[in-house]
């Protein structure tokens, strides 16, 4: 039963590979119970447990506890453990919005199942079954690995290609097994005890790697989820305030680095009190966000818009000199002004005013900057609203 190749108890292994399967279910219980909320990890509860189950059936019967015949011991096992490889599959294919195919997997694992027990070639001969679920094992994980490797989810790349690493090494263990019972005999100096032992191992390393794989990437997903609702205004899923003196920092510093200008745009609707009084709180909000809609229709892939407070918002225009900010803000201004904002049967007629200004590199902070911004602002009310006004420094108007 030892194998000489790596001195190791294949049933030690095989008990070993059934604790890092009930590991992962375990774990999935845990971070439930600590608040974590995810329908993966159901999927992968279950998949803990059938991994579990099976490789433990196929300890006992390994050591001749288990009331069935070998053959049939290795079916139940086999069973299990290709559910176990499936919900992982399936969790993944949920985790990422995918479809998943619970039905016709589990069909297709039934059908070999009973297969393993009707069909003669299948029930006697080890070779055959090892070659029939070894394809099994290796579409199912390479399948679940490929999708997390292609998954472009942001803030989450590195994490997913961390559990696809482990899915797709744990497939080449796969398709090695599946060589291997291919090859005549003594092509590969390895004897069929090493070779299961081998697998086992690699089965308990994929639980035990896999297990803290999905809980790094879940904790890691929640933490991107929160770190998004701090900064992004819930009504207009706009950038808040918030995340808006990093943003600006970091525009700046590239703005005095590359030498490119980058101009600031702050706006405010007219008189949007009356539509609250008028028409009342809710459609104001619905308004707010067609507004912040036409604006992104508006400003280009690496302008960043903020909603800077109730209804007045803040445009990062990178690459933008004054001129082509106003050129931004005209557009801005007809795109609000000329067309009115249908809230169900109500049929509004907005207007807004704009204050453009030119960041000056190393010659003012962000907070001057903002100061000024806001003075052209209320330099367009006070001209009339319905209007851009553009703010430079003295000091640039009449030089020296
Ligand atoms: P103007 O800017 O032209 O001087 O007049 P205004 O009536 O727009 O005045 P101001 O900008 O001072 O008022 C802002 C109003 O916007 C106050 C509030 O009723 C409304 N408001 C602010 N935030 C929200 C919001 O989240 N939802 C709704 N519905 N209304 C908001
Ligand atoms: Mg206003
Ligand atoms: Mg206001």
């Amino acid at each position: 039963m030892t194998s000489d190749f790596l001195m190791l108890d294949m049933r030690t292994m095989a008990f070993a590979s059934s604790v890092s399967g009930f590991l992962m279910a375990a774990t999935m219980l845990g971070i439930y119970h600590a608040g974590m909320r995810a329908r993966a990890m159901l999927d992968w509860l279950v998949a803990g447990l059938a991994l579990g189950t099976g490789y433990l059936v196929g300890t006992l019967s390994l050591v001749g506890f288990f009331p069935l015949s070998g053959a049939s011991a290795a079916g139940v096992a086999n069973l299990l453990i290709s559910v176990g490889h499936m919900f992982v599959l399936v969790g993944i294919q949920r985790y990422l919005g995918d479809r998943a195919r619970t039905g016709i997997l589990l069909g297709v694992i039934f059908a070999l199942f009973v297969a393993g027990l009707v069909l003669e070639p299948l029930r006697e001969s080890l070779g055959a079954r090892i070659l029939v679920y070894s394809v099994l094992h290796l579409v199912l994980s390479a399948w679940a690995g490929a999708l997390l490797w292609r998954s472009e989810r942001p803030g989450m790349r590195a994490y997913h290609r961390m559990a696809a690493a482990v899915l797709l090494g744990f497939s080449a263990v796969v398709l090695f097994r599946f060589l291997e019972a291919l090859a005549p005999p003594g092509a590969i100096p390895l004897g069929q005890g090493d070779v299961q032992t081998i697998a086992f191992l690699a089965a308990m390393i994929f639980g035990f790697l896999l297990t803290m794989a999905f809980a790094v990437m879940l904790f890691r997903e929640k933490q991107v989820e929160l770190a998004d609702l701090a900064e992004k205004d819930p009504l207009t899923g706009m950038n808040n305030r918030l995340s808006l003196d990093s943003i600006a920092e970091k525009y700046m510093q590239r703005a005095e680095r590359q030498g490119m200008p980058l101009s600031i745009m702050l706006f405010d609707l007219d008189h949007f009190k009356r539509v609250n009084d008028e028409f009342g709180h809710q459609v104001g909000d619905r308004v707010l966000s067609e507004i912040a809609d036409r604006i992104g229709r508006i400003i280009r892939g690496e302008d960043v818009a903020f909603r800077f407070g109730g209804e007045e918002f803040l445009a990062l225009l990178p690459g933008a000199s004054l001129e082509q900010a106003e050129r931004v803000a005209e557009r801005l201004r007809a795109a609000i002004g000329d067309e009115p904002v249908n809230v169900g049967r109500h049929r509004l007629d907005l207007t807004a005013s704009l204050g453009v200004v030119e960041y000056l590199p190393g010659k003012e902070s962000w907070d001057d900057c903002i100061k000024r911004v806001d003075e052209a602002l209320y330099r367009a009310k006070r001209g009339g609203r319905d209007r851009i006004s553009r703010h430079v420094p003295v000091s640039v108007v009449m030089p020296g």
